[in-house]
């Protein structure tokens, strides 16, 4: 059973941010909230310092707490992918998993259920990538099975150094930042 998770090339990122309006156009994501955005921050110590520019979402964490703690299932992991996905049918809007998330991924929909990135499943099961993979005119974005070794994310990271966010949370991150 595959495992997706996202590789991200921080070198090749202009911070353009077509990814954030894309996802927001192909999700439909309301007015003031989003389910991907970017990040500027100056990494590395001096004088070997550089600016590293993401593209930030929900990771599909290998071990999510916005899933344990959820009281009546609507956040769960799907077989298809191991993605951490939400049934808005069953979600009651109680936060809790807004509480548990150590990334501020959810949001609460003006609709009343909890919503975040579903690694646009929708697309991928047609054969198709994410919407904001698709846009990226630097294609710095990759998605594919960790647990590949012969997928296009392993062979990225097994070749590139990288990082997870916030690995010490414990959460097992599946978003891995190319540096
Ligand atoms: Fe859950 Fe947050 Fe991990 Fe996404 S990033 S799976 S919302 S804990
Ligand atoms: Fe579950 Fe919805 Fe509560 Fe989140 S807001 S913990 S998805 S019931």
């Amino acid at each position: 059973m595959a495992r997706f998770g996202m590789v991200i090339d921080t070198v090749r990122c202009v911070g353009c941010m077509d990814c954030v309006v894309a996802c927001k156009t192909e999700n439909e994501v309301p007015e003031g909230l989003c389910r991907d955005w970017i990040v500027t921050e100056t990494a590395g110590t001096f004088p070997d310092t550089r600016l590293e520019i993401r593209s930030e979402r929900c990771n599909h964490c290998d071990h999510p707490p916005c899933v344990y703690c959820c009281p009546t299932g609507a956040s769960h992991v799907e077989d298809y992918g191991r993605m951490v996905q939400i049934t808005k049918e069953l979600c009651i809007g109680c936060k809790a998993c807004l509480a548990s998330c150590p990334y501020d991924a959810r949001y609460i929909h003006p609709e009343g259920y909890a919503d975040k990135c579903t690694f646009c499943v929708h697309r991928v099961q047609q054969g198709l990538p994410p919407a904001c993979v698709a846009v990226c005119p630097t294609r710095c974005m990759h998605l594919g099975d960790l647990d590949d070794p012969h997928s296009e994310v392993s062979r990225l990271l097994a070749a590139r150094r990288n990082h997870a966010l916030q690995p010490e949370a414990g959460t097992g991150p599946r978003i891995f930042f190319l540096t």
